[in-house]
């Protein structure tokens, strides 16, 4: 079976958070191709050495790229740890991200505690 492929997205205030939380889900996260706006598959790609394929960052156009690979079924899951107490410069590519993944029915974990349990279910 083909290897299920996950995007990786965070703020920059919510970075610690994810870099923290994929080395703490390492092990899972080697079994699948990963990929991530700019910033985040760098940090995550050098706090765990997986290798993460990176889009544009994300205020660059990086959202609308993994939003455009969710529509060519091309990614099964995204972890996007967004953050809700600021404002983003890019916020109509975020929301047009959160759309697109829910149109082709993408789990799309937005804080810790799904991304917990999407990484732990059986679908995976
Ligand atoms: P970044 O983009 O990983 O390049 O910082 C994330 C975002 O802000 O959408």
């Amino acid at each position: 079976m083909k290897k299920k492929t996950i995007a990786l997205i965070a703020h920059d205030n919510k970075k610690h958070s994810i870099v923290q939380w994929a080395l703490a889900n390492q092990e899972i996260l080697a079994q699948f191709d990963l990929c991530g706006t700019g910033t985040t598959a760098k940090l995550i790609s050098d706090a765990t050495g997986l290798k993460v394929k990176r889009y544009l960052s994300g205020p660059m156009g990086g959202d609308q790229q993994i939003g455009a690979k969710i529509a060519e079924k091309k990614i099964d899951v995204v972890v996007f740890f967004w953050d809700p107490l600021e404002s983003q410069p890019h916020d109509p590519d975020v929301k047009a991200l959160l759309r697109i993944a829910v149109v082709y029915d993408i789990p799309i974990a937005t804080n810790k505690a799904t991304a917990d349990y999407v990484m732990q279910s059986k679908l995976l």
